[in-house]
């Protein structure tokens, strides 16, 4: 028997078998819940590669549903969250696992960060939450829980993150403001602040090796987190066993976050 049985939810941010959602989207699998699923349009319908991929990943699972959903359209949050009433009827718990910013806003300076690159990956990495839990709430006739993932970025400043440091605080603090709004619903909002992970999206955060090299050295457990562990966190979030958890920032990060400066005589590579 899993812990998950009898419960249906939507993952979104699956992009490759990197992905932090991919590894989530597995374990609660494992755990029996029933899953459906959104991925970013293709640009070129003629050439769904997109499409593609993430069926290829999800499609072994028998997902309730696949839809595509660029998270930045309305109309297409829409098309997805009509698709879960209809498919799944009532919704248990929502994985948002999407952020974004465009490469030349992350790898500069926060003071030079374009208008239009501020409110594009506002939109994307934050706006997105409130989007989602917004309709999600509204097929959570019974409760349920939302998770997002977060970074340390959004709490200290961490040289790279950039403007992506910015978004993670503000989503932090949405996630406090939702636990809050939600709750009289018996929905539970909660933030997973990962540690460095190798994905599509973290390989464009400016030095990350470095970052992998500094968690070995520092952190208490000395070493990184892998996707497997985020995602036993995730289900213990999704799942009963939090039941009286919300508003939480949970720290998957190998104990990193709580260190105030760097071991003596650490060496870093
Ligand atoms: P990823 O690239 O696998 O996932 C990012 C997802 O965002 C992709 O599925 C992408 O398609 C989606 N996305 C981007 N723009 C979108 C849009 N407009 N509409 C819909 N979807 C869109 O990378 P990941 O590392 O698994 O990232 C998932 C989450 O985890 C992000 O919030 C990221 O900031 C967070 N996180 C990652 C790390 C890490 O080191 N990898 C650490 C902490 C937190």
């Amino acid at each position: 028997m899993g812990m998950m049985d009898g419960k249906k939810g939507l993952v979104l941010g699956v992009v490759n078998d990197y992905s932090i959602a991919w590894a989530i989207t597995e374990e609660l699998h494992k755990q029996g819940a029933q899953l459906g699923f959104t991925h970013l349009p293709d640009k070129d319908p003629a050439s769904p590669k997109m499409e593609r991929r993430v069926r290829k990943l999800v499609d072994p699972l028998n997902p309730v549903m696949v839809c595509p959903c660029d998270v930045q359209k309305d109309e297409d949050l829409d098309a997805a969250f009509a698709m879960a009433a209809e498919k799944f009827g009532t919704l248990d718990f929502v994985v948002h696992s999407i952020a974004y910013a465009p490469i030349d806003d992350l790898k500069g300076p926060v003071y030079a960060v374009s208008r239009e690159g501020f409110k594009t990956s506002m939109d994307i990495s934050v706006y997105s939450l409130m989007a989602v839990c917004h309709r999600a709430k509204n097929l959570m006739t019974n409760g349920g829980s939302i998770i997002t993932l977060t970074y340390l970025g959004g709490e200290k400043v961490i040289p790279g993150y950039n403007v992506m440091g910015l978004c993670k605080a503000a989503l932090e603090t949405s996630v406090e403001y939702l636990a809050h709004e939600l709750g009289p619903q018996k929905i539970r909002v909660n933030a997973l602040s990962a540690g460095p992970i190798k994905t599509l999206s973290s390989s464009a955060v400016k030095d990350i090796d470095k970052t992998f090299k500094l968690y070995e050295a520092f952190a208490p457990l000395r070493r990184n987190v892998d996707g497997p562990e985020v995602a036993k966190s995730a289900l213990y979030l999704l799942s009963d066993l939090s039941s009286g958890v919300t508003g939480e920032n949970l720290h998957v990060d190998s104990g990193y976050h709580v260190m105030g400066a760097p071991v003596p005589d650490a060496k870093l590579d």
